[in-house]
């Protein structure tokens, strides 16, 4: 890998920037000053260091957001902000991309990386990842609703949805409900309820496998995955 390329990713400053670090002696390799941008490196075999530190090489990245209402859950759209778009330079730099997708007004836990084998291993069918759902029904949620999702429910096209294991936390006129599902089909939850004749007017993802929104995260604010928290996806 080319060293500005390291240097750029790792949050060392742009080309520009880590061209003159370069040029003022401040980057080894191996115990040697660099003044070439070009060099190519190997960030784990070898030791490159900027004033004397260490660079610490990561491939991957791994955020947990807050995701909020009215941002897309993509990496580029023409109309509307995205997630990505919510990233500080360093974390975009890594080019990341939302696992999975929550609807434009859904808030709560996004995962954002550019590791494709744990997306892939998480978002495969065959994987059966649950995903916890908090949601505001208009209407009284009962326990034949229950005793619906627990054995699936067709949706308007045909689908014939996995179980569900539906909690009531507040049944009345407006209800507040927790949904657990294992699959991912487009706008599930929302269909779930429209199949039983309820409509859902707020959505929020709480948990997806081991992993459980941080209720300190604000809404838009993400942050690194703990080390414990990577562990318990993989
Ligand atoms: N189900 C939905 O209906 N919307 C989401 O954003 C996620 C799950």
């Amino acid at each position: 890998m080319r060293l500005d390329k390291l240097l750029s990713n790792m949050g060392y400053g742009s080309r520009k920037e880590v061209k003159q670090l370069l040029k003022m002696k401040a980057v080894t390799v191996d115990g040697v000053v660099e003044k070439d941008v070009s060099k190519h490196v190997d960030p784990v075999e070898q030791n490159v260091s900027v004033l004397g530190e260490r660079v610490h090489y990561q491939e991957f990245i791994y955020l947990m957001m807050h995701k909020p209402p009215g941002v897309i859950s993509a990496t580029e759209d023409l109309h509307d902000q995205t997630v990505i778009d919510l990233l500080e330079p360093f974390h975009a730099h890594f080019e990341p991309f939302p696992v999975g997708r929550l609807d434009k007004d859904t808030e709560g836990l996004l995962l954002i990386t550019n590791d494709g084998t744990l997306t892939h291993n998480l978002l495969s069918p065959k994987k059966h990842v649950p995903k916890v759902y908090y949601a505001k029904i208009d209407g009284e949620v009962t326990t034949e609703d229950i005793e619906a999702f627990s054995k699936g429910v067709m949706l308007e096209d045909g689908y014939m949805t996995k179980p569900g294991e539906l909690v009531i936390l507040n049944a009345g006129p407006t209800s507040e409900i927790e949904l657990t599902i294992s699959e991912g089909k487009f706008h599930q939850v929302k269909r779930m309820f429209e199949s039983v004749g309820k409509k859902v007017t707020y959505l929020k993802r709480l948990s997806m496998g081991a992993l459980q929104l941080d209720e300190e995260l604000a809404l838009g604010e993400y942050r690194e995955l703990t080390e414990e928290e990577l562990n318990s996806l993989k």
